[in-house]
This record gives C-alpha cells, structure tokens and sequence, in this order.
C-alpha cells in the first residue's frame, strides 16, 4: 500500500527535524528521491537526516561532484543493524541515468547495509527501485514549506 505524509514547516530548523527523525527510523537498503526546486530545502532536509543517521560532519550543500559516501557507525542501541554507507547524490549535473550506472549504481542499491539520498531525482526517476521513498518539497513563501512524503508499505 502506497503511504502519503503532507507536512509544513515553518523554518529550516523544522526541515531538518523531519529529515532527523527519518533518519532515525532508516536501518539501510533504503533510496530516498529528493524533488523540489533549488532553495526548496532538499539539502537543509539531508543535513537532519544525515545527523539522525549518526554523521557527525554536516552535509553539504553539493558543491562536489555528483556523488558523497560517508561512512555510517552502527548505532548503539541497536547491533543488530548494520550500516555501512549514506550515499548523497545530486543528480543536477546528470545528463542521464547512465552516467549515474557508471558511478556504480547497481551495486550501491544492491548493498543492503546503505543508505541513498538524491536530490533532483526527477532527473534519474526510469533506475529508481519501486520501494523508493519520494518527498517531495515545495516552497510555499519565504520560511514556509510542503514536504510530501511517499513511501510504500511492504
Ligand atoms: P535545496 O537543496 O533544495 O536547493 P537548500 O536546503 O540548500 O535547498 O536551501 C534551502 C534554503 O531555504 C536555506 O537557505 C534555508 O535556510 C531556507 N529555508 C527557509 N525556510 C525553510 C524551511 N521551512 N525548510 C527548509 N529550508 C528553509
Ligand atoms: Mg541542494
């Protein structure tokens, strides 16, 4: 079953606090596509869900190329779970899904101990695995935003 969240923020701190609190409940395997426009809060988001993961040094804005791993530590309370890697992409600069095959895409959504973000994922949507799980942000004014969040119950 297909599972929608509609959710306004009100500040950026707001924003990541979702993003947080996604990251917390994420235990790896999971692809999670970012659209919005540019200043919608994808990053602002990522920046929360990277620190719900357990990384400490804050994502950037991608100012690098395409692709960022950072190295996930188990979290304590639970050793059961093992995660290895967050994958920040930004698909903005992607002429096609192709190139991000050739970034090592297979085996990226085949490890089953990471986990993916990627912003602009309109861009790449004919790889994305049916699981996905889609937000959506929109700006609605200046300190005022829609995410939608869309995952599927399995
Ligand atoms: P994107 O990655 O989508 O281009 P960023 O997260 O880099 O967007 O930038 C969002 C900008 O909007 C930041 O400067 C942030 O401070 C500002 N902002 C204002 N209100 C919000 C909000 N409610 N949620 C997220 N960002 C907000
Ligand atoms: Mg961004």
């Amino acid at each position: 079953m297909k599972q929608k969240i509609t959710i306004i923020t009100k500040n950026n701190q707001e924003t990541k606090k979702i993003g947080y609190d996604i990251g917390q409940s994420l235990f790896g395997n999971e692809i999670i596509a970012l659209e919005g426009d540019l200043g919608a809060g994808k990053t602002t988001l990522l920046q929360g869900l990277a620190s719900g993961l357990g990384i400490k040094d804050l994502v950037n804005s991608p100012t690098f190329n395409i692709l960022k791993r950072y190295n996930l530590k188990t979290r304590l309370t639970d050793q059961s779970i093992k995660l290895k890697y967050f994958y920040h992409i930004d698909a903005y600069r992607l002429k096609n899904s192709q190139e991000l095959k050739d970034l090592g895409w297979e085996e990226m959504i085949n490890d089953e101990n990471s986990v993916i973000a990627i912003e602009w994922a309109e861009k790449i949507k004919d790889i994305l695995p049916p699981n996905t799980i889609q937000i959506k942000l929109k700006h609605v004014n200046e300190q005022t935003r829609q995410i939608i969040v869309k995952f599927i119950n399995v």
